[in-house]
């Protein structure tokens, strides 16, 4: 059996901090661990419009934005297949299909999607129908690539367990057709959820607490300096001060390693002994968030100039998606073929 991962994002927004550690960072090192036959990244435009049905200029435009957040980052298209969701109808139909598969009441008890109706007002406005079955888009394009393993964040488990329902009743109605996928979920907290430069909920982009990998140095600057509260009760530097709870700290705690100490900050071997010293008093916020700033662009300032080399050569960006879009149409084609001859709806 060939080991083969789907993964994807909706295009509605750039690519932030929370992406990167939640997933980019992990796609990058599983594309070359040498350890897949075929990595496919989708871009999901039919899915993001399911709730953004009014606003697809916003879901066209942050398509590039999202090949170039992928390019940036280490997405290497030789070894990595970038395809866009729309372009690949074989993808449609496989949903059509598989809808007969699920009951209402089976989608209904999804926890991700109930928070997001809730969320996003459907509960008072009416539930798109495409929105309520969005789960099952979401199988038709596990399934059509055949993925066996799918990296994802944890609010995704509920997609996954409800692809596993309908492979195994597919294959139970139809015969073996269908590839059993599993989930492959973050291993530390961080990598599950990272905060908001507001240090109170998880980084995201409709709630404004971002640093986009895009952002230019002076901007993540400014949300250091301006939106990362620290200690309320540490006023005076000489004051002892908490690191539990401090957005600083719990960012320092994410990306901060003893090479930046040694780099950046040499009056402290490690991060141990930065935090002991904020805790007796004497360190001021200014110091620390400096450090971190200059943890954060040895991780930042590499993506923005990738990003600003690709975009220069933006018409090259369009034939990378371009490529990636006709090798992906083959393959959802051909999964689409093998799903009508089980069905016997192959008439032709
Ligand atoms: P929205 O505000 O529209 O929900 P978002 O910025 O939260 O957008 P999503 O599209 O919801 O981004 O995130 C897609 C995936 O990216 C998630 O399933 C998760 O794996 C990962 N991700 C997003 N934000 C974070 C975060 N703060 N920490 C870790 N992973 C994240
Ligand atoms: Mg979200």
């Amino acid at each position: 059996m060939k080991n083969i991962i789907l993964t994807g994002d909706r295009p509605t927004g750039r690519l932030h901090l929370g992406h990167y550690v939640g997933s980019l960072k992990r796609r990058v090192e599983l594309q070359n661990s040498g350890r897949f036959d075929e990595i496919n990244i989708l871009i999901a435009d039919d899915q993001a419009l399911t709730d953004n049905a009014d606003n697809p200029g916003k879901i066209r435009e942050n398509i590039i934005n999202v090949v170039l957040d992928y390019l940036s980052v280490g997405i290497d298209p030789t070894k990595s297949t970038i395809c866009v969701q729309s372009t690949l109808p074989a993808l449609h139909a496989l949903t059509f299909y598989y809808m007969n598969l699920v009951t209402t009441a089976r989608l209904s008890r999804n926890p991700t999607v109930k928070s997001e109706i809730q969320m996003r007002g459907f509960a008072d406005e009416g539930l798109p129908v495409g929105f309520f079955a969005y789960p099952v888009s979401q199988a038709a394009d596990i399934t059509a690539f055949h993925a066996n393993v799918v990296p994802v964040g944890e609010d995704q488990l509920p997609m996954l367990e409800q692809t596993r329902e309908i492979v195994e009743k597919f294959n139970r109605i139809y015969g073996e057709t269908l590839t059993m996928p599993t989930a492959m979920i973050p291993e530390n907290e961080m990598q599950r959820r990272l905060p908001g430069v507001d240090g109170k909920a998880k980084m995201s982009k409709s709630l404004g607490n971002c640093i986009y990998l895009s952002d230019s140095a002076a901007v993540v600057k400014k949300q250091i300096n301006g939106k990362m509260f620290t200690d309320p009760l540490h006023l005076q530097i000489s004051d002892p001060g908490h690191t539990e709870g401090n957005v600083v700290f719990t960012y320092l705690d994410a990306f901060c390693t003893d090479e930046h100490f040694a780099e950046f900050l040499p009056d402290y071997a490690n991060l141990e002994e930065m935090k002991a010293h904020y805790r007796r008093g004497g360190l001021g916020d200014g110091t620390c968030k400096k450090f971190l700033f200059n943890v954060l662009e040895e991780t930042l300032a590499p993506i923005r100039e990738e990003r600003a080399r690709w975009a220069k050569d933006i018409d090259t960006v369009y034939d990378i998606l371009a490529a990636g879009t006709v090798k992906a149409a083959e393959t959802t084609n051909e999964t689409l073929a093998q799903v009508r001859k089980a069905m016997r709806i192959d008439y032709f």
